[in-house]
């Protein structure tokens, strides 16, 4: 453990803070849709942005219809209106939008080619309430998920620009972060989001890139996808702490059939696969497939891709043939870089803080208060 302390002496909290112009996020939670309906968990208003009057106001029993119709946005009952249509709950109530509550507004407008988009006007804080569940397992301990809601707020804000052409800043699935809005929210995840109210974690002056995966299967993996800014706070290494009892992740086996892989890759009749080359962190960068019309290299990302990310868990693998097929003997759940969430849960329940945990895994990062323009 000296390693780890010499680390953590370079994690501090500045007094400075980093500012953002964003505060309230855009959530794409429907793209192109012919319908939707609307309603909330008590009384809302429906509001017409381009008159900017209030259309209804009701309470959230009743399920409201809106289609695109006629160039405008047809409200069941109502009328049709040019929109977009925000639909503001009065006090503490969420909107709802096919039965699914959020947090803050929802704007429903029409795309071009008569389809309907809903945008989900969430407050950052409240959009990481529906976040850090769907991220990490509840029943990790408190020290873990504050670890969480600090990469995934700072993920979030480094983002923004992620989906900037379709209007809004981040979309609620894997390709983001998984956010399921009030349905996905607990007591333990919404105070891990309260206690570390704004914290982010920053590198140089700029938001980090908090990468993180479910288990790294004893080496983390160094940052492999592009060259741009300075990552050298994601550099692999040896993670002593997600060897856990309850982790099912930590090693597996998995055979996959060389007709199967045939299939996949179009290849001619395969008579054996190796490893081509590894990286740094012992993962296979690259298989080598030898079959009747030659040999393909192969991506291993691309394999574990194709192939199926819940079958060839990581890239974290040795193999062998066994005639018919290949057999991966593997350590590990994910890509493998930054932050192993199954390590944090390790490292939490020895009893290390969430600032230990996060300058474990993004060595010599700041962990800074996000302070937004405009407020005081
Ligand atoms: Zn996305
Ligand atoms: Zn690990």
């Amino acid at each position: 453990m000296k390693n780890l302390s010499r680390i953590l002496c370079l994690l501090i909290i500045l007094l400075s803070s980093i500012t953002a112009d964003a505060f309230l996020l855009r959530v794409g939670l429907k793209e192109s849709v012919s319908k939707v309906t609307v309603s909330a968990t008590s009384y809302f208003d429906l509001i017409d942005m381009h008159t900017n009057r209030v259309i209804l106001t009701t309470y959230g029993w009743r399920n409201y219809r809106i289609e695109a119709e006629n160039g405008g946005l047809s409200v069941e009952g109502v009328g049709t209106f040019y929109g977009p249509i925000i639909l503001a709950p009065i006090s503490n109530a969420s909107g709802k939008v096919d039965d699914r509550a959020y947090r803050g507004k929802l704007e429903i407008s029409r795309t071009n080619g008569s389809r309907i988009m809903v945008v989900n006007i969430v407050d950052l804080e409240e959009y990481l309430y529906g976040v850090v569940k769907s991220e990490m397992s509840e029943s990790f301990p408190i020290e873990a998920l504050k670890a969480q809601a600090i990469i995934a707020r700072t993920f979030a804000l480094s983002n923004l620009k992620k989906h900037q052409d379709k209007g809004y800043h981040l979309c609620p699935t894997v390709c983001c972060q998984v956010y399921k809005g009030v349905s996905a929210e607990s007591k333990i995840t919404t105070a891990a989001v309260d206690q570390t109210l704004s914290l982010v974690l920053s590198y140089e002056g700029s938001l980090a890139r908090t990468y993180y995966h479910s288990c790294c299967g004893g080496k983390t993996a160094p940052f492999i996808w592009n060259k741009q800014g300075e990552t050298s706070y994601l550099q692999s290494k040896n993670c002593p702490f997600c060897n856990h009892a309850r982790n099912s992740s930590y090693s597996w086996t998995q055979r996959i059939s060389f007709y199967e892989i045939q299939k996949a890759f179009n290849t001619g009749k395969i008579t054996n696969i190796s490893v081509n080359e590894y990286d740094e962190s012992g993962r296979a960068k690259t298989i080598l497939i030898c079959h009747g019309a030659g040999n393909s290299t192969i991506n291993t990302n691309k394999f574990r891709n194709i192939m199926g990310y819940t079958r060839v868990k990581s890239t974290l693998f040795t193999l062998h043939n066994d005639g018919q097929g290949v057999v991966f003997n593997g350590k590990g759940y994910g890509h493998g870089v930054g932050l192993c969430q199954w390590g944090a849960r390790g490292m939490a329940e020895a009893g290390y803080s969430f600032k230990e945990i996060l300058g474990f895994y993004y060595s010599g990062v700041c962990l800074q208060k996000i302070v937004f323009e405009g407020e005081k």
